[in-house]
C-alpha cells in the first residue's frame, strides 16, 4: 500500500516522451513517485490517503530558478525615488535588518511561491548578497523550508562599490557597524556553503554572487579573482553557481577564467550579449535564466528565440518578488511567449509545451536536480501540483497544455506536494500557519521601516503623472 494516491486527474508528466494521461493516477511512497499511469492500469492498488483529483490537472511542481530573499518585505517601496531602488534596497539589507527579518521574509516568499505552484525555489539573499555573516542566508533557508518548499538560497560577493558597512543589532536595540571587504565575502560564502548544507533534505545553500564577469566597480584583477573564488567554492562543495550577468560578462569570463563557463553556471538576465558571447554560451553550456517580466528585460534585450535555436540552455524565472512583479511563474510563461512573438512578429514561436519545459525540467537540469525533480516519473521525488480546471476560464478542459499555459494563473493551483508531503491543500498551507507567516512578516516590516526612517519610500505623489 502506498502512502498517497492521486486519482482521476489529467496528468501532464513533462517527461522525455511527453506522456499525458487524460484520466490518470500517481502512487507515492515516502518522498518518491512509486507509480504513474492511466486509471485503467491502477487495479486494486490503494494508499493510506487517497485524493480524488477529478476536475484537476496534475503537473510537476514548478521550478523557479531565480528570485531574491528580502524583496517580499520591500516590494514597491521606493520605486519612484530619484536616488535609485538598488541603493535603497542595499541600505535596507545592510543597515536595517536582523535574522528575524530574513526568517520572516523567507517564510513569506516561500508561502507565496508554494501558493502559485512553485515547489523548488532559488533565492539570492538580498538584492546583492549581504556577506558580513552567514545569519541572513541561514535564516532565509530556515524560514523557507518551514513552509514545506524545496529551497536553494545563495550568497556570494555582492556588486556595487566596496567597502560596504553592515549593521548588526543587539537585543536591546543598540547596534554595531562592520566594514565589509571582498575578503569577507569569500570567507562568509565558503562558511555558509560548508556549514549549512546537509542539515535538511529540502534545503541547499548555493554560491550566488550578485554578478559575475566584469563588475564595473572593480578592477580586472579583482574581477578575475572574484570569478575564480566563486567557481572554486561551488566546485569544492558541489553546489550550483548562480549569478546575474550582462553584455560583456561572458566575454570577460572566456578571456580570463574560461573554466567557470560550465553547465553548472546559471546567468540571470543575460541581456546585451554580443553574437560572439552567444556562441561561447552555445559551446560551453551555461544556463541563461531569463526573466521575461523583469525590469532588466524591459530595459535590456535577451534574444530568447535565437538562443534556443542556437542550442543555448535556457530556463524562465520570475526574478521575484520585486517592485513590479510577483512570484507567479504562470505569468512569466505567458510573457515569454508574448514578448518573443511580439519581437519577431511571429505568433507561432515558443509553443506551450516548450514553455512548460522552461519552468520545470530545464531549470531542474540547470540546478543539477533533474534526476530528482522537474517531471513526473517513477523514482523521482514526489513534487506535484494540481490545478483546479473546473473554472470558467479553463473549462471545458481540453488541449490541457495550451489551456494551462495560456489561461491558468498561480491562484488556480489548489494542491501542492513537495517530497511526498502535502504543503498546500484547498489553497491553504498545511505545514505552517499562514496567519503566523503574515503576522511575523508585518512585525519584521515595521521594525525594518522604523530603522530606515525614510517615510518618502512609501509616498509617491507622481503616481498619476505620465512619468514618475
Ligand atoms: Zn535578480
Amino acid at each position: 500500500m502506498w502512502d498517497l494516491l492521486l486519482t482521476n486527474g489529467v496528468i501532464i508528466t513533462v517527461d522525455g516522451e511527453h506522456h499525458l494521461y487524460d484520466k490518470g493516477y500517481i502512487g507515492v511512497e515516502g518522498d518518491t513517485i512509486a507509480a504513474i499511469g492511466p486509471m485503467e492500469e491502477l487495479g486494486e492498488r490503494t494508499a493510506a490517503r487517497v485524493i480524488d483529483c477529478k476536475g484537476h490537472a496534475i503537473l510537476p511542481g514548478l521550478v523557479d530558478g531565480h528570485g531574491h530573499g528580502g524583496h517580499c518585505l520591500i516590494r514597491t517601496l521606493g520605486e519612484h525615488l530619484d536616488d535609485g531602488w538598488e541603493e535603497m534596497a542595499e541600505t535596507i539589507y545592510y543597515r536595517c535588518t536582523d535574522p528575524e527579518f530574513w526568517r520572516a521574509e523567507g517564510a513569506l516568499a516561500a508561502a507565496e511561491r508554494l501558493k502559485f505552484g512553485t515547489t523548488t525555489a532559488v533565492s539570492m539573499v538580498g538584492s546583492t548578497p549581504r556577506v558580513d555573516s552567514i545569519l541572513p542566508v541561514q535564516a532565509n533557508l530556515e524560514g523557507s523550508v518551514a513552509t514545506g518548499i524545496r529551497q536553494l538560497s545563495g550568497i556570494g560577493s555582492p556588486y556595487g562599490a566596496f567597502p560596504k558597512v553592515a549593521r548588526t543589532y543587539r537585543e536591546d536595540g543598540s547596534f554595531e557597524d562592520t566594514v565589509v571587504t571582498p575578503e569577507m565575502a569569500y570567507k562568509t560564502t565558503e562558511e555558509a556553503v560548508r556549514t549549512l548544507n546537509g542539515r535538511h533534505k529540502r534545503m541547499m545553500c548555493i554560491v550566488a554572487p550578485g554578478r559575475m564577469g566584469r563588475r564595473p566597480d572593480e578592477s580586472d584583477e579583482a574581477n578575475i579573482r572574484h570569478n575564480r573564488e566563486m567557481h572554486r567554492i561551488a566546485e569544492t562543495y558541489d553546489v550550483p553557481l548562480h549569478t546575474h550577468a550582462y553584455g560583456g560578462d561572458v566575454q570577460f569570463m572566456m578571456d580570463h577564467t574560461p573554466e567557470v563557463l560550465t553547465p553548472r553556471l546559471s546567468l540571470t538576465h543575460s541581456t546585451g550579449y554580443s553574437q560572439q558571447e552567444l556562441e561561447i554560451l552555445a559551446r560551453t553550456g551555461p544556463y541563461v535564466f531569463h526573466g521575461p517580466t523583469t525590469h532588466a528585460n524591459a530595459v535590456g534585450h535577451c534574444p530568447v528565440q535565437e538562443m534556443l535555436e542556437m542550442g543555448i540552455h535556457l530556463a524562465v524565472v520570475t526574478d521575484g518578488t520585486a517592485g513590479d512583479r510577483s512570484f507567479d511563474l504562470w505569468r512569466d510563461m505567458k510573457n515569454v511567449q508574448l514578448f518573443q512573438r511580439f519581437r519577431k512578429r511571429d505568433g507561432t514561436l515558443l509553443p506551450c509545451g516548450k514553455v512548460l519545459e522552461l519552468v520545470t525540467i530545464e531549470p531542474a537540469r540547470a540546478l543539477g536536480l533533474d534526476h530528482l525533480i522537474g517531471s513526473l516519473e517513477v523514482g523521482k521525488r514526489a513534487d506535484i501540483i494540481a490545478v483546479n480546471v473546473m473554472q470558467p476560464h479553463l473549462a471545458p478542459f481540453v488541449m490541457p497544455v495550451q489551456r494551462l499555459v495560456y489561461h491558468a494563473m498561480g491562484q488556480d493551483v489548489d494542491l501542492v506536494i513537495v517530497d511526498g508531503q502535502i504543503a498546500m491543500e484547498g489553497r491553504t498551507l498545511t505545514q505552517i500557519s499562514e496567519e503566523k507567516v503574515l503576522e511575523d512578516a508585518a512585525r519584521a516590516f515595521e521594525k525594518m521601516i522604523s530603522r530606515l526612517n525614510r517615510p518618502e519610500v512609501m509616498q509617491n505623489d507622481k503616481l498619476y503623472e505620465l512619468r514618475q
